[in-house]
């Protein structure tokens, strides 16, 4: 894929980069690897002050950062003023809790002393999806610097102004040069980069074929990585839920960032004798969404991200329809400029389907009825991902169930899934392994290093 920044509410090419070369990619590495040995030495009362400007640069530029994320991948506006504040929220959270995180811990054994001391690991490589271009960036780089490690970004070739904007965010915070980089290069510049003995491990946030690819390169090098994957969310209600809120916060959950979200709801999964109500209500809200312009503060819906996603999400719809199941809105691509594609919902969806086995990164609902909560469980687990997991019940020992049985990272009871810089997230089976954010996401690319004293 070229990188280039292209605006998909119009086509329009806005700008196009050449991929760094051999000798440019080496000196980004070397500068790195200098960085680190200074930098790992910084005291931490100083990486505290240059991260929480960081966060007073991405609050006061907010609508600036925000216009150019809307332009290279669509999201609406409002979205990414919300996802700019997050980010500085993530900069400011761990600015002030990293000295807790990292303390030494002692342990009391037989010696005079014995403790655990967490120590930076050195470069760590993030390749980087567009679908949230900062917030998925100052996730792993908030507490990576602030451990004393320093970054590499390789964001998707779609977003590349962003991922210009956000070294130069930390460079003008006061972090030292080469204390995070960008290196504007295409997916096959990866295996050089990651086999390099400078760079000592990676995260990936990204697709299942990604996540193989950097975790077999990575492993033949020894090296840690942290991999975020796909999901396919289920989203069950259960008869005790209160039905106006699981609905206004399904259709939400299905249709945030356009529909391109790691733990978006995917799958609904409705006990039967609420789940005609369920279907009306749902359905004319998903109807009522407002798709147009996402540079409009009043739209609820705006293109994705590129020409691809629009034609694999088409395809994905047309083909299950195609096996089965039926439209009950949307289905299909509007008729202009730009990757826009209708809120849609369907229902009867055979097992042998895309729509049921594959992840669907586009505004589309797949309703499911169960016959009670064991059918929900079972239906919800039958996937090879595990991200999130939502379920609506009122029920007490029901709620205990789900939290109990759901194979995903992340569960919520009567909400939506989200992230929040304080509690750890990530996934199980094919969603990936590791945690980002709180105090696991901060001792991921640490040396948890054991001491002690006789
Ligand atoms: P993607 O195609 O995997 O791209 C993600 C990043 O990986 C990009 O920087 C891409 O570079 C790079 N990449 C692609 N193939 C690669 C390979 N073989 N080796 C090394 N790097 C490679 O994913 P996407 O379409 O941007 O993002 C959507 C996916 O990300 C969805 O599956 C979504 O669920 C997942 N996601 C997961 C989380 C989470 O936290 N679990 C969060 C957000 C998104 P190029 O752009 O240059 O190809």
């Amino acid at each position: 894929m070229p990188i280039a920044s292209i605006n998909p509410a119009t086509g329009e090419t806005i700008k196009t980069f050449e991929p760094l070369n051999e000798e440019q990619i080496n000196e980004k590495l070397q500068r790195a690897a200098d960085t680190f040995r200074s930098y790992r030495h910084t005291p931490l009362a100083e990486r505290e002050q240059w991260m929480m400007r960081a966060a007073e640069i991405l609050e006061t530029e907010k609508n600036d950062f925000a216009r150019l994320m809307t332009t290279e991948m669509g999201k609406p506006i409002k979205g990414a003023v919300g996802e700019t504040e997050k980010c500085a929220w993530v900069c400011r959270y761990y600015s002030e809790s990293a000295k807790h995180h990292l303390a030494d811990k002692i342990i009391e054994t037989d010696a005079t002393k014995s403790y655990v001391r967490f120590q930076p690991l050195g470069p760590v490589l993030a390749v980087m999806p567009w679908n949230f271009p900062f917030w998925q960036v100052f996730r792993f780089a908030a507490p990576a610097l602030m451990a004393g490690n320093v970054g590499l970004l390789k964001h998707a070739s779609n977003v590349p102004q962003c991922a210009l904007a956000i070294e130069e965010i930390f460079r003008r915070a006061g972090f030292p040069d080469g204390a995070f980089q960008t290196l504007l290069v295409g997916s096959e510049a990866v295996e050089t980069i990651l086999t390099d003995r400078r760079v000592v491990a990676a995260t990936l946030t990204g697709s299942e074929p990604a996540g193989r690819s950097v975790a077999s390169i990575a492993g033949k090098q020894i090296k840690k990585t942290v991999l975020e994957l796909g999901g396919s969310d289920p989203f069950i209600v259960m008869p005790s839920a209160d039905m106006e809120q699981a609905v206004a916060t399904a259709v939400k959950a299905r249709t945030i960032n356009n529909g391109q979200s790691c733990i978006a709801a995917k799958r609904f999964l409705i006990a039967g004798e609420i789940y005609d109500e369920f279907e009306r209500k749902f359905v004319e809200e998903m109807k009522a969404l407002r798709l147009g312009n996402p540079l409009e503060t009043a739209t609820d819906i705006g293109p994705l991200a590129t020409e691809q996603i629009l034609k694999d999400v088409d395809s994905q719809v047309q083909t299950s329809v195609a096996a089965g199941a039926h439209i009950l809105t949307g289905g299909k691509k509007l008729e202009r400029a730009g990757n826009f594609y209708e809120p849609t919902v369907l229902a009867n969806i055979p097992s042998n389907s895309p729509a049921y086995c594959e992840e669907v990164f586009g505004p589309v609902a797949l309703l499911f009825r169960v016959k009670n909560i064991d059918d929900a469980i079972q239906l919800a687990n039958a996937t090879a991902f595990g991200l999130g997991a939502a379920a609506w019940t009122n029920d007490t020992h029901e709620q205990e169930i789900f939290i109990d049985e759901l194979e995903a990272g992340c569960v919520s009871i009567n909400g939506m899934v989200a992230s929040d810089p304080r509690l750890p997230f990530g996934g199980v089976k094919n969603s990936g392994y590791g945690r980002e954010l709180g105090e696991f996401g901060i001792r991921e690319f640490v040396n948890i290093k054991t001491v002690s004293i006789r």
